[in-house]
C-alpha cells in the first residue's frame, strides 16, 4: 500500500502543476501549444486521473475489509467473553458437595460462637445402631482436644437423641469425667446441645461456656434458628450429592439406549441391566424374571444376582408367589419390611428363612406382545430402601421396557425376512445362507455335508381340483412333517413354490439316505385331510454332498437339483444320488 500512496502523492503533485500549467494561465494555452506536446499533455492527464480512480477503489477495497476484520475480531471476542464467562460460571456447578459442606459447617459454627459468646462450639452426629456419637467438626479458643467419637453417658449426653428442645447443663459441680466428649477437659461451666433433625434426630451442636449462666431459655429460638440451619446445610449436601447420583445414572440410562446393540442376546441384556443397576442400588438379590405369554401362570427366572441358595435362573417362579402377586397388582412395590407387611413367603415356600430377606423394591416389566416380567430388588437390612429409589427404579423399567422392545421388533424382522411366512420354515434366503456358512464349516473341519432337494409330485392337481387354501395346507403339512424328519441341527426351508430343500450336517452316505427315505415315506403315508379333501402326496428327492459332488454352494445345489429330476423321470416318490457320469 505504501507504494500506491506515493502513487497518489505523484499524483497529487502532477495535478497540481497541471492545473498550474494548464487551468492557471487558461485552458486554451493547450491549442496554443505545438499538437505532440498537447497530445503528451492530454495522456499525462488522462493517466493522473486514472491512476486517481484506482487508487481510490483500491483504498475503498482495503477499508471494507478493514471493516470484515473487525467484525470478526468483534465477533469472536464476543465469544471468547461466552467462554469466560461460563468458565467462571462452572465452578458453581461442580461444587464438591462434601468440601462445600465442610467450608459452611465451619462458618456455621464460627457463627454460633460469636453469637452466644461461648468459648466451645462443636457438631456431633448420632449413630442410631451403636447409639454413639461421632465429632463432625469444632471450633475452640482454648487448645482443646475432642473425643472422635463417644457413647451416650448421662449425666450431659444421655438425653440429647430423644429431645426435641435445646438443653442446658451447668456443669460448675459436675465430675470432670462427665465431659466425655474432650480428651483433657478444659475450663467449662455450662453446657446447651441443641438438637438437630432431619426426619429423625440426625445430631446436636455443643455450646461450652466458661461462664455459669451464658446460655438461657431465651436463647432457645435462636438456637433452633442454627438447628434449622444445619439442616438446610445437611439436606443440601444430601440433595446435590443425590442430584449428582441421578445426573450419572440418567447418562447411563441414555448410553445404554443409544449404544446397546439390537443383537444383543437375552443374558447380554440382563448382564447389562444388572450392572447398571449395581453401580447406583444396593441389594443382597437381583431377580429378573419374565412370563412369555399373558395367560401363562408361571415366570422363568432369567437372570440373577448375590444370594443364589434359594432359587438362579431357569427357577419358575407362580404368579402367585407374594411378591409376584403384589408386582402384578400394583405395578411396583416397596416393601420395608417383609414381617410387619404380611409377607410369609417371597417366591417360593420358605423362601424367607432361607435368604432372610427383609425388603424389596420392585417394578413390573410389560414389553409389546404381552410379555410380562418383573425386576425385583431385595436386601437384608429392613426399610433398606427409600421412595426414591423405587421412583428411579421405575424409570429404569420404563427405559428397559422401551429397549426390550426395540430388540423383539428387530429380532421380529429379522425372522421375518429369513421365515417362510406360510410354512414357517426357513425361506430360500435363509437356506442359502446357513448352506454358506456350513460349508465353510464343513471345510474348516473336514466334513461332510448333504443337501436334500425336494418337489412334491402332482401337486398342481390339489390347487386345481380344490383351490389355492387346500394347495397351501398341503405345503403348511409337509413343512411340519420335514421339521419332524430331521435332527433339529439341520435345516429345514421351503425353497420355492412346492420345492423344499435340507441340509443334513455331519452324515455319512448311509445315513443320509435313510434320512430321505424316512422323509419321503413319512410324506407317502400322510393323509392330507381337510373339509372334503383327502388326498396321499408323493415327493421327488436328489441328494448330493459336499465335498464330493462339489466344492461350493451352486454345484452340490445343481447336483442335488439333478437328482431330483432323475426321481421325477422315474415317476416320483424316489430318493435319488447325484452319480458322476
Ligand atoms: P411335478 O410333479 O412335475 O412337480 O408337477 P407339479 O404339479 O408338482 O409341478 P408344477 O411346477 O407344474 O406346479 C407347481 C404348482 O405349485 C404351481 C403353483 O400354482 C403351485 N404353487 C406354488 N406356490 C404355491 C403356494 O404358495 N400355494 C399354492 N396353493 N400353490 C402354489
Ligand atoms: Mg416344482
Ligand atoms: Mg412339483
Amino acid at each position: 500500500m505504501n507504494e500506491l500512496k506515493s502513487v497518489l502523492i505523484v499524483n497529487i503533485i502532477f495535478l497540481v502543476l497541471m492545473f498550474f500549467f494548464l487551468v492557471y494561465p487558461g485552458i486554451e494555452f493547450i491549442g496554443n501549444m505545438p499538437p505532440i506536446f498537447s497530445l503528451i499533455i492530454r495522456v499525462l492527464v488522462f493517466i493522473a486521473i486514472t491512476s486517481f480512480i484506482t487508487f481510490f477503489f483500491l483504498e475503498l477495497k482495503k477499508f471494507s475489509s478493514n471493516c470484515k476484520k473487525l467484525e470478526l475480531e468483534k465477533k469472536t471476542r464476543e465469544k471468547k467473553e461466552k467462554q469466560n464467562y461460563i468458565k467462571t460460571v462452572e465452578p458453581r456447578f461442580q461444587v464438591d458437595p462434601e468440601e462445600n459442606y465442610q467450608v459452611i459447617t465451619k462458618h456455621l459454627l464460627e457463627l454460633v460462637k460469636s453469637t452466644f459468646f461461648v468459648q466451645t462450639v462443636y457438631l456431633y452426629f448420632f449413630n442410631h445402631e451403636k447409639e454413639e456419637y461421632i465429632l463432625q467438626d469444632f471450633l475452640s479458643s482454648f487448645d482443646v482436644k475432642m473425643k472422635n467419637q463417644f457413647n451416650l453417658t448421662l449425666p450431659v449426653f444421655g438425653e440429647i437423641h430423644n429431645s426435641k428442645i435445646p438443653i442446658i447443663y451447668d456443669t460448675s459441680k459436675m465430675e470432670k469425667e462427665s465431659l466425655v466428649h474432650y480428651e483433657a477437659v478444659p475450663k467449662v461451666r455450662s453446657i446447651m446441645l441443641i438438637p438437630i433433625f432431619l426426619n429423625d434426630f440426625i445430631g446436636f451442636i455443643g455450646l461450652d461456656s466458661v461462664e455459669k449462666k451464658s446460655c438461657d431459655q431465651n436463647d432457645f429460638g435462636m438456637a433452633e434458628e442454627f438447628s434449622k440451619m444445619f439442616t438446610a446445610n445437611i439436606w443440601q449436601v444430601d440433595t446435590i450429592q443425590k442430584q449428582k447420583d441421578n445426573i450419572e445414572f440418567f447418562k447411563e440410562l441414555t448410553h445404554i439406549n443409544s449404544h446397546l446393540p439390537l443383537n444383543i442376546t437375552d443374558l447380554e441384556l440382563f448382564k447389562k441391566i444388572q450392572s447398571v443397576i449395581k453401580k447406583f442400588f444396593q441389594y443382597d438379590k437381583l431377580t429378573i424374571a419374565t412370563m412369555k405369554n399373558d395367560d401363562e401362570q408361571d415366570l422363568s427366572v432369567e437372570y440373577v444376582d448375590g444370594y443364589e441358595t434359594d432359587f438362579g435362573i431357569g427357577a419358575r417362579i407362580s404368579i402367585n408367589a407374594q411378591i409376584v402377586n403384589q408386582l402384578f397388582q400394583k405395578q411396583k412395590l416397596h416393601i420395608n419390611n417383609y414381617d410387619v407387611e404380611g409377607i410369609k413367603h417371597r417366591f417360593f415356600p420358605d423362601d424367607l428363612e432361607a435368604g432372610q430377606m427383609q425388603t424389596c423394591i420392585g417394578v413390573l416389566l410389560e414389553f409389546d406382545r404381552g410379555k410380562k416380567g418383573i425386576l425385583v430388588l431385595e436386601h437384608k437390612d429392613i426399610g433398606h430402601y427409600r421412595k426414591e429409589e423405587l421412583r428411579i427404579l421405575e424409570l429404569f423399567g420404563k427405559n428397559l421396557n422401551e429397549i426390550i422392545n426395540r430388540i423383539y421388533v428387530y429380532r421380529s424382522m429379522k425372522n421375518l425376512a429369513l421365515v417362510d411366512g406360510l410354512t414357517s420354515i426357513y425361506n430360500r434366503r435363509a437356506f442359502e445362507e446357513h448352506l454358506q456358512i456350513e460349508i465353510e464349516r464343513a471345510r474348516r473341519y473336514n466334513n461332510n455335508l448333504t443337501i436334500l432337494m425336494l418337489d412334491l409330485d402332482k401337486f398342481k392337481r390339489i390347487n386345481d381340483i380344490y383351490g389355492h387354501l387346500y394347495g397351501d395346507y398341503v405345503l403348511k403339512k409337509i413343512g411340519l412333517i420335514l421339521r419332524s424328519s430331521v435332527r433339529t441341527v439341520d435345516t429345514v426351508s421351503r425353497y420355492g413354490g412346492e420345492e423344499f430343500a435340507v441340509i443334513l450336517i455331519n452324515t455319512d452316505k448311509n445315513s443320509c439316505i435313510n434320512t430321505a427315505d424316512r422323509i419321503r415315506s413319512n410324506i407317502e403315508e400322510f393323509i392330507f385331510q381337510k373339509d372334503d379333501m383327502k388326498e396321499h402326496m408323493t415327493i421327488s428327492i436328489g441328494v448330493s454332498d459336499y465335498p464330493a459332488d462339489g466344492d461350493d454352494m451352486q454345484s452340490i445345489m445343481a447336483c442335488a437339483d439333478q437328482a431330483m429330476y432323475q426321481s421325477k423321470k422315474v415317476g416320483g416318490n424316489k430318493v435319488s444320488m447325484y452319480k458322476h457320469n
